[in-house]
């Protein structure tokens, strides 16, 4: 028997029209790179995502074409979200931070029809465009007053929106039809293609908003400053229209002054962005002296959150943070470290140590931790292993690479390694290609990271696994100082003593000026290991041997 309810497919157009009809007078702000703030509303979003949607047309983009992006976090990069998906067409977000190289790639293997850029990437895309074959139509995401006058092989976006009337109804197709396109960040190999579906991203939406994972509301005003152009800013493009919340974009200026300063005057209530960013604002807070007076959640995932950050957020700032874990192929969002009523009564050391953690699945998300054989492994908080996810926004298959199935027994093997405890927290020990393996045991490079950072003489820390005569592979603690500390290796040993096994003790420290950073603002350990692989069998080291007894 057949349930006699509607059948309406989920699509991303739906998130628009909700927002049209229910939350029509939302503000929209987003600082803009001609230099201003830009406000208006979703009413206004609405309105002129329909008329891109028939300029897009009239640019000859059919269903099923990809729509490639270069931008910023803006509104007309938002416009681009609901009118390419809702259209029909493939919404191709390219993280600009990659080498051109790459980027030539991406669009040549996502075959590109139209590439619409910000008027930061004039230069890249000049240089660029005679290498995108597929590429038909360039538009700068400006009006015509901003571009400079030997640009006539480019289209200006605002003439487009412009020349239309916005009498467009949106097309009703099947829900899991593609909405948008994302490339793994490629540290090793070249990138892969995840091609979400309109279905897919709505399931997600609910999941990102319930209240135990970000828990937004239409009285929210968030900040996305996880770009756009990765992981679609985790989901909060589409949430902002399902729950009606004031959005806030940050466009480009990511360094801590100006976050700070926009979120300040907008009152923004959640922010969302990985670590080196929020440690860019409470750097610029602790400088300056100043508080959050509206922040209310901090977001924070991508890399781990360290624990020094998480308290330094909740306990000088009041700020509740929620640390996430996700990767493109899971469209990001795989659990949020949100308390369970088993965190009540703990002290504030224990409820950390729980928040410190990945967290804990939604409905819809599912995780399992297995040996190298593929046996399941036990949540007791203790047993570490590969970590392997589920559900209906976790990727199938990878776009263009349908020959290679990357999954085992239906489950998606993320890469990671981590424990899950009792209560369903996982916590991320390593990625496995990070993983420190001394004498056949392993040693959670992560772990070390966040011990380190919590002295208050290091800015930045990053463990790799080096080679050992004896243990094949011992910890190398690499690190940045704060700019006023003259912290010494053997002090910092001495700091991590008693604090862990004595066989997971670093066996070295060196200090650089900075650590090398990828694309989507995460630590590059690759780099690393290649610089320091010798460090210890060829190098004098800076303290004694120490007993190790893996
Ligand atoms: P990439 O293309 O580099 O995989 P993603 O943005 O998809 O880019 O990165 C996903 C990976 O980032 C995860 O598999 C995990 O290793 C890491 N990651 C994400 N969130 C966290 C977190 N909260 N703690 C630790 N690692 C995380």
């Amino acid at each position: 028997m057949i349930g006699q309810m509607m059948q309406q497919p989920l699509l991303i157009s739906s998130l628009l029209r909700h927002a049209e009809r229910h939350h029509s007078r939302q503000e929209i702000v987003s600082r803009r790179v001609e230099g201003d703030i830009h406000r208006y509303t979703f009413r206004d979003l609405a309105d002129r995502s329909r008329r891109l949607a028939q300029a897009l047309g009239r640019l000859g983009v059919e269903p099923g074409s990809r729509v490639a992006t270069l931008a910023w976090n803006g509104y007309r990069h938002l416009e681009l979200y609901y009118a390419a998906s809702g259209s029909g067409a493939v919404l191709h977000t390219v993280n600009p931070r990659l080498h051109p190289d790459q980027m030539e790639w991406i669009i040549t293997d996502a075959a590109d029809d139209v590439l619409f850029f910000d008027l930061t990437f004039l230069p890249l895309v000049r240089e660029l465009a005679p290498r995108l074959a597929s590429v038909r139509h360039f538009v700068v995401m400006s009006d015509r007053d901003h571009l400079p006058g030997d640009t006539d092989e480019f289209l200006a976006y605002e003439d487009l929106v412009g020349a239309e009337s916005g009498d467009y109804r949106w097309p009703t197709f099947d829900e899991n039809t593609a909405s948008s396109l994302c490339y793994t960040s490629g540290t090793t190999g070249n990138p892969k293609g995840v091609l979400y579906s309109h279905r897919s991203t709505l399931l997600h939406t609910f999941a990102v908003s319930l209240p135990d994972s970000m828990g937004l509301s239409a009285r929210d005003t968030v900040m996305p400053v996880v770009p756009m152009f990765h992981v679609n800013a985790w989901g909060l493009p589409y949430a902002a229209c399902m729950v009606g919340a004031k959005v806030v974009f940050p466009g480009a200026d990511l360094d801590g002054r100006s976050l700070y300063e926009l979120q300040e005057t907008e009152q923004v209530t959640l922010s969302a962005s990985v670590p080196t960013v929020w440690q860019g604002q409470l750097q610029y807070a602790q400088d300056h002296g100043v508080r959050f007076t509206a922040l209310e959640r901090a977001v924070i995932g991508g890399a781990a959150c360290p624990p020094s950050m998480l308290r330094r957020l909740e306990q000088e700032y009041g700020v509740t943070v929620i640390h996430g874990w996700g990767m493109t192929e899971t469209s990001p969002f795989g659990t949020a470290s949100v308390p369970k009523p088993s965190s009540e009564g703990l002290t504030v050391d224990e409820r950390l140590a729980v928040q410190a953690k990945q967290g804990r699945c939604v409905f819809g998300m599912d995780l399992k931790i297995v040996d190298d054989a593929g046996n399941e492994l036990p949540w007791d908080g203790s047993s570490a292993g590969h970590l392997h996810a589920r559900g209906p926004w976790v990727l199938e298959t990878y776009y263009h690479r349908e020959d290679i199935d990357p999954l085992v027994d239906g489950w998606f093997p993320t890469g990671d390694i981590a424990t899950i405890d009792a209560d369903g927290f996982m916590q991320i020990t390593d990625r496995s290609k990070d993983v420190i393996k001394s004498g056949g045991e392993w040693i959670s490079s992560i772990d070390l990271e966040n011990l380190a950072m919590n002295h208050p003489g290091v800015a930045a820390a990053a463990c790799i696994g080096v080679r050992h005569r004896k243990w094949d592979e011992r910890p190398l603690l690499v690190v940045v100082r704060t700019p006023e500390a003259d912290l010494t290796a053997a002090e910092l040993l001495d700091f991590f003593d008693g604090r862990i096994a004595k066989w997971w003790l670093p066996d070295d420290v060196v200090f650089v000026e900075a650590l090398p950073m990828g694309s989507t603002g995460k630590v590059l350990k690759a780099p690393l290991r290649e610089q320091f692989r010798d460090h210890l069998t060829t190098a004098r080291t800076t303290v004694p041997v120490r007993p190790s007894t893996p």
